[in-house]
């Protein structure tokens, strides 16, 4: 017999989540990750009492009231609001696209004014069929915001022209005639108070965990000490490699200590221009309305992906994506392992996508009317 009921393999939200659903229905777990800690890519470290978000900076946003509910019951969520603030050529410009940013690039004050513009900005790029990134932003808000606040960041953010990246990445960005600068449009959004380690913490109580553990150090090991296996590494991997590898575009960040109390006045500063190497400066204390002494800012640099390297955002184009195919195919023969999170489905999903989409696994897994307790 097995030692436990699931091997987790990889401790980001998917894991935790499933780890915490399956303890709390009896099961015994045991949780691996590579890393020398828990928590994934939601990780904080602290520096000079301020939550660094060591894998780049995460707000957790979401329309799911059950999602809510749940992660508010491992930690209490603050009232922070996303409103980024882009800089081109040294004028700064309000995200998303909304009145603010229409009056600072155009002067117009009224929403029919704004679109009377826009439709005039559109106009002038005649494109009838989006195919590709480039077409799609100049479809939706025309040459001068394309160029000013869309082309130079996309192409660094990315490493390839707009003109080769699949239109769906911009349409997330979110177009509005109102003077509103909230980055998103859902009902429910916020920062753990004292940070992401909290949550993470709260739903790996009573969970066995064991760091520096790499899946793939000791495979025969690892597939015998449980019953189940919950994978949430990379796919390709898994399977050898044997239909090619996965493409990833990765970020390098530099974190900075400055002796001031703010720096920038805002947690997110957009730099657009293709020129300036990096895409963003967060300064995290801003998340969670920090008044320590000193700030930590961190420069976020877009990189080429190598093995070596994290792998951050899939690259969702037609070679990846059907080389995926072919090893979601083979994972859904196996009856031992389920596969789940970002690096297992290949999929750029935010926190409460891989939040809903755990608890959903466990509910399939389990075959029970459980419902998400509020604990
Ligand atoms: P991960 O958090 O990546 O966890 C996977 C874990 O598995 C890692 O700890 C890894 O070490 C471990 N692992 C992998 N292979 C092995 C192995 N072989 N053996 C042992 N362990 C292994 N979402 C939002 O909602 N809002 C945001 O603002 C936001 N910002 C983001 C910014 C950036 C730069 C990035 C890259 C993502 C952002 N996200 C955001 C998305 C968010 O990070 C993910 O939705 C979430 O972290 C995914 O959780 P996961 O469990 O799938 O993967
Ligand atoms: N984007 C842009 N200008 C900006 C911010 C975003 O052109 O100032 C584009 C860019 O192509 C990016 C996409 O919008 O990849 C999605 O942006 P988001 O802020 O959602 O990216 P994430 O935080 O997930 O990296």
């Amino acid at each position: 017999m097995p030692e436990y009921d699931y091997l987790i393999v990889g401790s980001g939200l998917f894991g935790c989540v499933f780890a915490h659903e399956a303890t709390r229905r009896g099961m015994k777990c045991l949780l691996i990750d590579k890393r020398n800690h828990a928590g994934g890519n939601v990780y904080c470290d602290k520096v000079e009492g301020i939550n660094v978000h060591r894998y780049g900076a995460h707000i957790f946003h979401t329309n799911d009231k059950a999602v809510w509910d749940f992660v508010n019951s491992f930690v209490d969520f603050n009232r922070y609001t996303n409103s980024p603030v882009a800089e081109y050529q040294g004028k700064r410009y309000n995200l998303p696209f909304n009145m603010n940013t229409f009056y600072q690039l155009w002067g117009v004050k009224t929403p029919q004014e704004a679109k009377d513009k826009l439709a005039v900005e559109i106009g002038l790029s005649k494109v009838n069929a989006p195919a590709n990134l480039e077409q799609q932003a100049l479809s939706l808000v025309g040459k001068d915001i394309y160029e000013k606040l869309i082309k130079g960041y996309t192409e660094k953010q990315w490493g390839r022209p707009a003109s080769e990246l699949p239109a769906f990445i911009i349409k997330r960005l979110p177009l509005r005639f109102t003077y509103d600068n909230n980055y998103f449009n859902d009902r429910y959004q916020g920062i753990p108070i004292g940070g992401y380690n909290k949550l993470t913490e709260g739903l790996l109580e009573g969970v066995e965990v064991r760091l520096n553990s790499d899946y793939f150090s000791d495979r025969s090991k690892w597939d015998n000490i449980a019953e189940h296996i919950v994978f949430t590494g990379h796919i390709d991997q898994y399977y050898d490699y044997r239909f090619g590898h996965l493409e990833y575009r990765s970020l390098r960040f530099e974190h900075e200590v400055l002796n001031m109390e703010n720096y920038q006045g805002n947690a997110v500063v957009n730099y657009t221009e293709r020129e300036v190497p990096y895409t963003r400066i967060i300064e995290h204390k801003h998340f969670e309305f920090g008044t320590q002494e000193k700030t930590v800012i961190t420069r976020e640099f877009p990189d080429e992906w190598t093995q070596q390297k994290e792998a951050y955002y899939p690259i969702n184009d037609e070679r990846n994506t059907t080389i995926f195919e072919k090893y979601r195919a083979l994972s859904k023969q196996e009856d031992k392992v389920i596969f789940g999170g970002r690096l297992a489905t290949y999929q750029y999903y935010d926190m409460h996508q891989v939040i809903a989409s755990a608890l959903k696994a466990a509910k399939v897994q389990f075959s029970d009317n459980y419902e998400i307790t509020i604990k």
